[in-house]
């Protein structure tokens, strides 16, 4: 048996890499320090839901095809349609999804990822208001309050309490006895129960509840006995409590992404930040869920100019979510062709454009058997990033890291299959 040491884990947002994977004949079969959601996903790499030839489906039934044939096949598909759709790119690395961008540019595509349904719009609030972003590692060293806003770590990302927010940090010896932890959630969640104060706010009124505290920040009063279901006194006390930090840190997540107000909730939670840089150095970080979702909105920044959502249908890049949207171009029955990578909206979207994905050909280029490969035309199966191949991923905070491999594949990576594709639909459009 072989041991791999810092080997990253590619699941969550919180990328750790201190994992260390035991490796019996070219499987890892074993690890330590990762969280159980992350062992599964190095353990169970193999399996019966693991696909390990590209499949195609004729007469309503999957049969065994080439790599060389899925390519070809793929790249048809794509150079044939009138508005394909590319979607997802979040469970792998940044190389491929630079790969991605540049066929979506030759076949004239829209491209967007998984933030589109999670953080899009924390992607929107960030145009409006800026992002006063920190590194994970100054809120070990540093932090001595911590907000958790409409987020479940415990649960979603189970090491990021332990190895960052709670953890002994240089300035912060003592862990988690030098910090002040609040919760903001509806719900009395596991990660609520840990915290110092729990502000167990009503439903969709995050929004409401913000203001109030900008408002009290101000040095104004505010006039009703409780804001969102919580007494005035404890919101009072509350934000006196992030006056006093010495580093604060804002964490947040869906609940407040999603909730009523969406965009504009986070507008005003970055201005909520601002606006405590007046009294104490406050800093805030996304909750990022899939493992490098924040990569490609960095990766399509740099080739687009745009994060997500971006339509070549005109040769140049062109921005609206909301008209340019996966879901919006699906839902309208604008896209005749998608191709999903590295993700499952089989399993996440709506109704209405799980309709259009199944009457439209659908390529998926996963691993693993899942909603979406399931109603697929053609399914080409990849390395997986972080085990079997190499690559880089963004961290939540936005520090990029290299994946390492772990096993050998005879699988082609997602990189070698997007450049294969893109070389393919050159080669058919220019016999055209
Ligand atoms: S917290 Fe996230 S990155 Fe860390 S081991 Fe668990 S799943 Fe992996």
């Amino acid at each position: 048996m072989e041991l791999v040491n810092n080997v990253i884990c590619p699941f969550c947002g919180t990328l750790c890499d201190d994992i260390v994977c035991k490796v019996e004949d070219n499987e890892v079969v074993g690890t330590f320090n990762a969280c159980i959601i992350g062992h599964s996903k190095f353990v169970h790499a193999e399996g019966a839901m693991r696909y390990t030839k590209p499949l195609l489906r004729k007469d309503g039934e999957f049969v065994e095809i080439s790599y060389d044939e899925a390519i070809e096949k793929a790249a048809q598909i794509l150079v044939d349609a009138q508005r394909p759709l590319m979607y997802g790119w979040s469970c792998t690395e940044c190389e491929a999804q630079a790969a991605g961008m540049a066929l979506a540019e030759d076949v004239r595509a829209i491209i967007d990822n998984t933030a589109s349904v999670c953080h899009g719009p924390s992607l929107l609030a960030v145009h409006d208001t800026g992002y006063p972003v920190c590194t994970l590692g100054e809120v070990k060293n540093r932090a001595d309050i911590v907000v958790y806003w409409g987020c479940n770590p415990f649960h979603a990302h189970p090491r990021h309490m332990a190895r960052h927010a709670f953890a002994r940090g240089f300035f912060r010896e003592r862990g988690r006895s030098d910090r002040t932890v609040i919760v903001v959630d509806p719900r009395k969640s596991d990660t609520a129960k840990l915290a110092d104060i729990h502000l167990q706010l009503d439903y969709n009124k995050d929004y409401e509840l913000v203001d109030a505290m900008r408002s009290i920040l101000m040095g104004h009063d505010v006039l009703y006995d409780e804001v969102a279901g919580i007494p005035k006194d404890q919101i009072v006390g509350a934000v006196e409590a992030l006056k006093e930090a010495q580093f604060g840190i804002l964490f947040f997540g869906m609940g407040i992404t999603h909730s009523l107000g969406k965009h504009r909730n986070i507008d005003t939670a970055i201005m909520m930040v601002q606006d405590l840089n007046n009294f104490a150095k406050w800093t805030l970080i996304p909750m990022r869920g899939h493992y490098n979702v924040n990569g490609f909105n960095q990766v399509c920044t740099w080739e687009s100019g745009y994060p997500f959502c971006v339509d070549y249908a005109t040769g140049t890049p062109r921005y609206n979510p909301g008209e340019t949207g996966s879901n919006d171009v699906l839902q309208n029955k604008e896209a005749d062709a998608m191709m999903v990578v590295a993700s499952d909206p089989g399993a996440h979207f709506p109704q209405r454009a799980l309709e259009r994905m199944a009457e439209i050909p659908v390529i998926a280029v996963e691993p693993h058997r899942t909603p979406t490969t399931v109603m697929a035309d053609l399914i080409i199966p990849p390395a997986i990033v972080g085990i079997e191949a190499e690559g880089t991923a963004y961290r939540m905070d936005g520090v990029p890291l290299k994946m390492k491999k772990v096993v050998k594949t005879d699988l082609l990576s997602d990189l070698e299959i997007m450049e294969k594709i893109l070389e393919k639909a050159k080669e058919i459009r220019a016999s055209k």
